[in-house]
Formats: structure tokens, C-alpha cells, sequence
């Protein structure tokens, strides 16, 4: 019999999509998926650095780990991803039963090296950088897609910005775009494929293909270079600054069979008036914007090194809104960066009323070492204050994110069907085009990727409910035996 393996996944999506990857090698490689930890030979970690607890988590599982592979010695265990890439030989120090540590840059060797440990033993393999363009990119690899209507497109890996706070950079590496022809065709075979929605990842998307288009101002560009860089900017003659991603999203969402495109996350400072246009023209573009604020004050904005100020970033909303129809925004706010005062956090009250969010992520301060913030250990804010803030805050999203939804109520949304609700089997749950959840009753079974009208009914902070009014498309992908990943 096959071994069976399992993928528990931390953190961001493009983890998620680091975790399809893995799954897609060790199925090349013979194994099936485990429907749970205790019938799995393999399992792999995939872990997340962003914040603090994520390491606790991490060395929490482990240690149950430990148990299990004491019972099952022949229990493989895997870590990847950035608090790998972080922690290097720290794992199998603290965690000596790990028999693969591999990092950010090297995911596509998890086969390999697991093959390698079952006979050498234990190994830690952290790459500073990947070699070259087809190991960087999770998405230039066959994936085990979880779902299969909707797909990852890493268009981008790691981070040129410095924000205080933010460990990605030390992680994930220098920011690099993937070739603007490869990405269009990774759609189009995705498309072919029956995937109707797509989900563009970078950490920077505003600046996806400042690196491409650096060679294509020379005087005379190669061949190579131009179609590294796509035609469109290429051949115009007024070289726009950065300005593939307006671009990607043009030749992305006229992809046949594409009906979504989402993407995530712009940097409010390289938000440009193109991409707004490109959202604004191209129906498939869903009419989301994650625009990550951090924080209302305009003192930590630059502490913070964000490279925006408040009133900047309000401005570049209130565009966004007045030129793309029924815009839904989200965001991701930090609550106690050193030195944060009862002003600063006022000024982010201000500012998240002003915006009347959709949703917010909203975190606490974690501090991370080799992070310019984390040496401010003087300024660090109280925990009792920081808690009473995030309260607030809180309370202030969840009141326009209700009334968001509230004004949706009597409308008809077009909902993708993601299949049964997690707490009742009987109510189907979707995502609307400004990707809001809703749960509502069908009268008969609706398979993952349906396209369907549903009238709304109700509403509360987090999700929508309504009613099925019609199908309007069935789903386009073959039916296969879903994925346990995570
Ligand atoms: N590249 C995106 C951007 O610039 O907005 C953010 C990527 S980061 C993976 C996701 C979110 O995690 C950030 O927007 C920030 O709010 C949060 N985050 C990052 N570092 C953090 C830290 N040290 N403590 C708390 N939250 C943090
Ligand atoms: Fe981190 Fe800032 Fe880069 Fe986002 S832009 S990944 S927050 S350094």
C-alpha cells in the first residue's frame, strides 16, 4: 500500500499555496493523502513566522508529534516554510525526532530530501536564495490544487520593503516577478483545466515587474527581455513606471473561462491610478481591495516605514471607490507598535471609521528578532493597553463591516459555491464577487464551483445569508476525490 501523507498549513496563502506544491511532489512520488494524522506516514508542517505565536503553535505540535513517532517510529516528519527558513538548525535542536527541515527557497526538494533522510538521516536544508526561476515559483510546478474551480498564481516572491515590523523580507528574499508570458499561459492552461476563479499572489503586487522591465531601459533590450517583460509595456512608447500589474490584470481576466480574478495584497504606496483603471474596466477583476493600512498614525506610519500617510492613503480609497462600482475594502491594521500613544491609536480609530471597512485582520504587535522594531524593546507598549486598543478597534470594524453588510440585504449576489456550510451540512455556503461568505438554502445539492444567484436575506459582521434564487453555471472542472491538506 501507498504511504499516506498529511499537510498541516500555517499563516499566509501563498503558504497554502507552498502546501498544494509540496502535495503535488509527494503525489509524483507515489503517496496518497492521509484522512487524518493518525493514518499518515508522512506529515509536514508548513510553517508561518509572521508572528509570535506561530512559533509556539509550531513547537506545540512538534512536541505532540513526538508522542505519535515514539508510538510509530517509522512516522515521517517534515518543516518547511519561514520559520524554518528562520529557525534553520534550531528545529532539529529543540526537535531532534524533525527528520526534514527544509526552507522557503527549496520547497520543491521535499521528495528528494525525504527520500534522502530515510537513508542518511535527519537533514536541514535552508537555501539563502532559489536557484532559478522554476524552483522560485510554487505556481511553475504541477500543484495539487485544493479546490479545484479556483486556483493560486504567485506572481511575485518576496519583499524589496523594509517595514519594521515585517520578518517577510529576511524570509521570503528579494522581491522577484515571475515572466509576465509564463503567468498568462499558467492561466490559460488553468482555465483549459475548468478553474472559473484565480487568486494572485505577491507580496507587492503594485511593484510585480519592476525587475522585468529594469532590462527594457537599455537602448537596445533582447528578445528575451521583452518577452520576460510582456508586449504590452515593451512596445509602449511611454514606458509607464511599474506598470505590469495593470497590464497582467488586463491579459489574466480576458482569459476564457476566467470569471474571477482576485488578487492580494497592494501596497498602498505603489497603488497606482492604472490598477484602478484595470479593476475598473475588466468585469472578471472582482471589485475587492485588500488595502493593508497598519495604522492610522501618520508619526508610526513613518516609524513604521510604510511609506504613506493617512490623508495619502485615504485619498487613494476614495479614487478606488469613485472609479470601480459596489467596491468592497479590507484591510490589515497592527495594534501597539513600539511606542504607539493613546494619540496614535485615536488617529487609527479616525481613520478605520473613515474607511468604513468591509472586514479587518486585525493583529497585536508580535515582536520579531532581527526586526528593525523589535530593538525598540523600550518602547514597547503595555500588554493591558495594547489588549484594551484592540478591543476598541474591534468594535469600530465590526460596525461598518455590519452595516456593509446590512446594505446588502434584498440584493441578488452571483455566489461560487464552496459546498457545504462547516457547521450545517444542510445550509450551502459561498463567496459573493467582493468575496463576502454567505450561507444560504438551496433545494438541492450544489457541487464546489457552481455559479449561482442568491437573494440576500440577512447579515451579521462576518458572513452574509440568503436564499438560492438559480444556478447560472455549473461547474466547468471534472470531479475529483478532494484533497486533505491543512
Ligand atoms: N505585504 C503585505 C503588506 O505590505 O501589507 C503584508 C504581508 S504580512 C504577511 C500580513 C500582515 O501581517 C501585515 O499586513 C501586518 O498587518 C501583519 N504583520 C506583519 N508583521 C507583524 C508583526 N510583527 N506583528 C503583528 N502583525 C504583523
Ligand atoms: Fe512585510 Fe512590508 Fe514587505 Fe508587506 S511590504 S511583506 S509588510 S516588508
Amino acid at each position: 500500500m501507498s504511504k499516506r501523507y498529511l499537510i498541516r498549513t500555517y499563516g499566509c496563502q501563498m503558504n497554502e499555496h507552498d502546501s498544494e506544491r509540496i502535495a503535488g511532489l509527494l503525489e509524483a512520488d507515489g503517496l496518497t493523502p492521509a484522512s487524518s494524522i493518525d493514518d499518515a506516514d508522512v506529515v509536514v508542517l508548513n510553517t508561518c513566522c509572521i508572528r509570535e505565536n506561530a512559533d509556539n503553535k509550531l513547537y506545540g505540535h512538534l512536541g505532540a508529534l513526538k508522542a505519535l513517532k515514539d508510538d510509530r517510529p517509522e512516522l515521517e516528519i517534515v518543516v518547511g516554510g519561514c520559520l524554518a527558513q528562520k529557525d534553520r538548525d534550531l528545529i532539529q535542536e529543540r526537535a531532534g525526532h524533525v527528520d526534514v527541515v527544509l526552507g522557503t527557497h527549496n520547497v520543491h526538494r521535499a521528495a528528494e530530501l525525504l527520500a534522502r533522510a530515510r537513508v542518511d538521516g535527519p537533514i536541514t536544508e535552508i537555501w539563502e536564495e532559489a536557484l532559478d526561476d522554476a524552483d522560485a515559483f510554487p505556481s511553475a510546478l504541477p500543484a495539487k490544487r485544493e479546490v479545484p474551480y479556483a486556483a493560486w498564481v504567485t506572481i511575485q516572491i518576496g519583499c524589496d520593503n523594509a517595514c519594521a515590523f515585517c520578518i517577510v523580507p529576511s524570509v521570503r528574499g528579494r522581491e522577484i516577478s515571475r515572466p509576465f508570458g509564463e503567468l498568462v499561459a499558467e492561466v490559460e492552461r488553468l482555465a483549459a483545466d475548468g478553474v472559473i476563479e484565480i487568486t494572485l499572489l505577491g507580496q507587492n503586487v503594485n511593484s510585480y515587474g519592476r525587475d522585468l522591465t529594469t532590462a527594457l531601459r537599455s537602448d537596445a533590450p533582447s528578445p528575451v527581455d521583452r518577452a520576460r517583460a510582456g508586449d504590452a509595456w515593451a512596445i509602449d512608447p511611454a514606458r509607464r513606471p511599474r506598470p505590469l500589474f495593470a497590464d497582467l490584470l488586463d491579459a489574466v481576466s480576458t482569459v476564457d473561462g476566467i470569471r474571477r480574478v482576485r488578487y492580494t495584497s497592494p501596497h498602498p504606496k505603489d497603488l497606482r491610478g492604472g490598477t484602478i483603471d484595470a479593476m475598473a474596466r475588466n468585469r472578471a477583476v472582482s471589485p475587492h481591495l485588500h488595502l493593508p493600512l497598519q495604522s492610522g498614525s501618520d508619526r508610526v506610519l513613518a516609524a513604521m516605514h510604510r511609506g504613506y500617510t493617512a490623508d495619502r492613503y485615504l485619498a487613494k480609497l476614495a479614487a478606488a471607490r469613485a472609479a470601480i462600482d459596489d467596491l468592497a475594502v479590507t484591510t490589515d491594521i497592527i495594534v501597539g507598535f513600539p511606542g504607539e500613544t493613546d494619540e496614535d491609536f485615536a488617529r487609527t480609530l479616525e481613520v478605520v471609521a473613515a474607511a468604513e471597512y468591509d472586514s479587518a485582520y486585525t493583529f497585536i504587535y508580535s515582536p520579531r528578532s532581527g526586526t528593525e522594531a523589535a530593538d525598540l524593546v523600550d518602547q514597547y507598549v503595555d500588554p493591558a493597553v495594547v489588549a484594551e486598543r484592540f478591543e476598541r478597534l474591534r468594535i469600530v470594524v465590526e460596525r461598518s463591516a455590519l452595516a456593509k453588510h446590512e446594505a446588502r440585504i434584498g440584493l441578488t449576489e452571483e455566489v461560487v459555491v464552496e459546498g457545504p456550510s462547516k457547521r450545517d451540512p444542510l445550509v450551502t455556503s459561498g463567496r459573493t464577487g467582493q468575496n463576502k461568505l454567505v450561507h444560504f438554502r438551496a433545494d438541492r445539492v450544489l457541487r464546489p464551483g457552481t455559479v449561482a444567484e442568491v437573494h440576500v436575506t440577512g447579515a451579521g459582521p462576518h458572513f452574509l445569508r440568503g436564499d438560492l434564487l438559480a444556478v447560472t453555471a455549473a461547474p466547468r472542472h471534472r470531479t475529483r476525490i478532494p484533497v486533505a491538506a491543512g
